[in-house]
Parts: structure tokens; sequence; C-alpha cells
């Protein structure tokens, strides 16, 4: 049935037992503008915190588009272009994943069509030119172009949108065609995998300074860098390879903590219920997040290897909110002049704490973050941050409670 809105590599990809998978060498062409990413030693912002960590991070900010989307949405344009797809369409938030996609496109002659969250459209104006510099068309979720989309506004003309609404939107338009196929910037095994590149690089540069990670840190919207960081590390780990008892820890945000305070139970990755159940760590496909500034952190799902491995305890969960973030962010652009994406600045905060958790104890950890994309198109929310306007939004259980109820009445079989 996924084959009506997937290329078919892709869902081989999805389903596959395979260890590993060869980039193929169109994929690497591409990949060659800008990989591989640096990594860095964090020498300024350890100084500045007097710690006797050791602070490194992997720098995704470095591709055309601006971090480590084009990963995935190059080798997804790519396998669409070898079966023939003249269309892709998809949804963004931020606008992150939608100018990746349009980037990628671009490369492989496919036309791209994005539904962008509505409040990222009109707080993010730059990277919808961006897209439509690439050649993309956008239009702002929800949109009338959709039955989805119309019953939405219906209710709520002035709804703000989510990644689950554009997610339909984007969906719905691409059935009845064969040549118009839908992607996904995250979640799904197969953008995880892709973005594994990330790790396998990070493995290799930790080697070339003879040090090991005693813990990776990384943001999760939908959990696509984190793991693409962390999974080949762990896969030292479970294979006893990894010189350390490595640790890794994933960073929400506390508006939207799907692993923090939701629940795991089968769930839609979209508002319209078109997409199958997945088993995974929800705040309800009906959930719709405070408008905070990291648009690539207010998804109510997570990739379903990612929530299971939290549930077996096998990584860590950990929730900041966005004023905490900002902070970290101002002092990283400080102290090392990269302005971070509003997402890893959650993880930057996160690092920041261990770091001086290392200080009060005297332990010399290695620390490792991935620094998955610049903010140079966040400018209003960090000038919002200067001028004191931001809010905390930690988000009251109560309301988590409600729209996971929701669904839970849906399928009371499946959800116990
Ligand atoms: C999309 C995005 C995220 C969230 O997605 P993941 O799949 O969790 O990586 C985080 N940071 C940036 C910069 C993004 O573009």
């Amino acid at each position: 049935m996924l084959e009506a809105i997937f290329a078919k590599e892709l869902l081989k990809q999805e389903m596959c037992g395979e260890r590993f998978v060869q980039i193929p060498e169109e994929i690497r062409d591409v990949y060659r503008l800008w990989r591989p990413t640096p990594m860095y030693r964090a020498r300024g912002l350890e100084k500045a915190l007097k710690t006797p960590a050791k602070i490194y991070y992997k720098y995704e900010g470095v591709s055309p588009p601006g971090s480590h989307k084009p990963n995935t949405a190059v080798a997804q344009a790519y396998y669409n272009m070898k079966e023939g797809t003249e269309k892709l369409t998809t949804e963004t938030g931020a606008g992150q994943w939608g100018s990746s996609i349009a980037f990628a496109g671009s490369f492989f002659d496919i036309d791209v069509e994005v539904y962008m969250v509505r409040i990222s459209y009109d707080q993010k104006p730059y990277r919808r030119v961006m897209m439509q510099l690439y050649g993309a068309d956008v239009y702002p979720s929800p949109s009338d172009r959709t039955n989805t989309g119309k019953k939405i506004l219906a209710d709520n003309p002035d709804s703000t949108g989510s990644l689950g609404i554009a997610i339909s939107e984007a969906v719905e338009s691409c059935m009845g065609s064969d040549t118009t196929k839908y992607c996904l910037g995250s979640v799904l095994n197969h953008v995880l995998m892709h973005q594994t590149v990330i790790g396998q690089e990070a493995k290799e540069q930790m080697a070339m300074v003879e040090d090991y990670p005693d813990q990776i840190i990384g943001c999760v919207g939908g959990g696509s860098s984190f793991a693409g960081l962390f999974e080949p590390f762990y896969y030292d780990k479970i294979n006893g390879r990894a010189p350390k008892d490595v640790e890794f820890t994933a960073v929400e945000s506390t508006a939207c903590p799907s692993m923090t305070a939701g629940e795991y139970m089968y769930d839609h990755g979209d508002s319209g219920r078109i997409i199958p159940l997945v088993l995974m760590h929800t705040l309800g496909h009906d959930f719709i997040p405070d408008p905070i500034h990291a648009g690539g952190l207010r998804y109510h799902g997570m990739a379903p290897t990612l929530s299971l491995m939290a549930n077996e305890g096998t990584i860590n969960v950990k929730a900041h909110n966005q004023i905490d973030a900002f902070e970290a962010a101002a002092l990283f652009a400080k102290t090392e002049g990269i302005v971070p994406a509003p997402e890893p600045s959650h993880a930057i905060k996160e690092t920041i704490d261990e770091a001086l958790r290392c200080k009060e104890t005297g332990e010399e950890k290695t620390l490792l973050f991935l620094l998955c994309g610049h903010g140079h198109f966040d400018m209003k929310a960090y000038d919002d941050f200067n001028a004191g306007k931001l809010k905390p939004f930690a988000l009251p259980q109560d309301r988590i409670d409600r729209s996971v109820n929701r669904v839970k009445v849906m399928y009371p079989g499946l959800n116990k």
C-alpha cells in the first residue's frame, strides 16, 4: 500500500535487514559539495565554562541549505529519479526540510511541492524564498488545496498549523498520480539510515584525534539527526568494539516533549490519519504545540526505533525550554563564533549542563554533540530573545493527557 506514496527502493530500505547499504556514486557526487562535514573541539566554550570535560561538535550547518537534512533529501530525490518520479510532495516545519528537498530536487530534475506549517511560513519568509529559488512551489498549511486543510480551516481559520497537518496535506496531494511521490524528512527508518553518514564520519574524526566520546548528545524532533550521529557508535558498543561505555542523550523541547512526557503507544504520524499507525512516543496526532521558535522540534511523534531505545533505557532523554536553549546558544556564539539553529541549541544546553557537572566532580569526560544546523535564518527568534520577548513554554501534563486520551479512545484495542 505504501508504494502509492513512497519510492520502491526507499520502502525496501525502510524494511531492510541488511547491516550496511552502499551509498551510490551519484549521491556521493552531490555529498562532495559539503561532505565530510567538520568536527571541532569547542575550546572557547570549554574555557568559558572552566570545565575539565572535552567538548567536540560535529557541524552539519556547512551544507548548502544549512542543516543535516540534505543527507537524506539527496538520497530520496536520487532514488525517486531512478524510478521515474516527476514530482515530490512534502511538508516542512521551520523550512529546513523543504529547502533541503527543493535543493535535492533541483539536482535530479524533480519538481517539488512543499506544504509549510503556517506559523513558520509567516515567521520565516526567507526559507520560503530559498525554496522558491531552488524552484519549488510552497503553500502555507493548512491550505485550501486539500480536504484535510479545508476541514481544519473550517474549524479554525486562524490555525497556525502543525507538522502533522502539513504531512496529511502533502500525502493527500501526492495520491492519485503515479509520477508524484511523497517524501519525509525524519522519523522513518530509511531517513535515519541516510543520516548515519554523520556518525560514520564522526567515528573516523574521533580516531584522528585519538579520542572517543563518553557521551553523545543531540536534539530530537523526529530523531533523524541524533540517530545519524549516535547509531554508528551504538553499533560498536553492542558489538563490544567501543573503547568506552559511551552513553547517548536525546534532548527535546519542553514545549513538545514526546519522549519525556508523552505516551508510548500506537498513533498516526499525521493529523489526517492517512499514514498507518506506528508504535512510538507521541503527544497525540492532533496535538498542536505552542509557537516555539525551534520549528524542527514541534513534531508530536518520534522515530519508532528511538522510541523503543528510550523505552528500553538504551538512550537517555532530557527536555529543555527555549529560554535555556537560547541562553546556551548565545554563550556558544560568543565563544565558538557559530550562530546555532534553535533546535541544536537544546543539545548545547544539555552539553553545557554536563560540562558543568564535570567541573563539580572533576571528571575529564569527552562530550560530543551534534550541531545539526546554523541559525542564519532564525534572526527573528534571536531578536525576540535579545529583547526578552521569549517565553519558556513548559507544557502542562493535562494538555498532553487530553490529546493522548483521544488516541486511546480511538483505538481502545491497541492502546490499553
Ligand atoms: C529538522 C531539524 C531538526 C529535527 O529533526 P530530527 O529528525 O530530530 O533531526 C533539528 N534540527 C534542525 C536544524 C533541523 O533542520
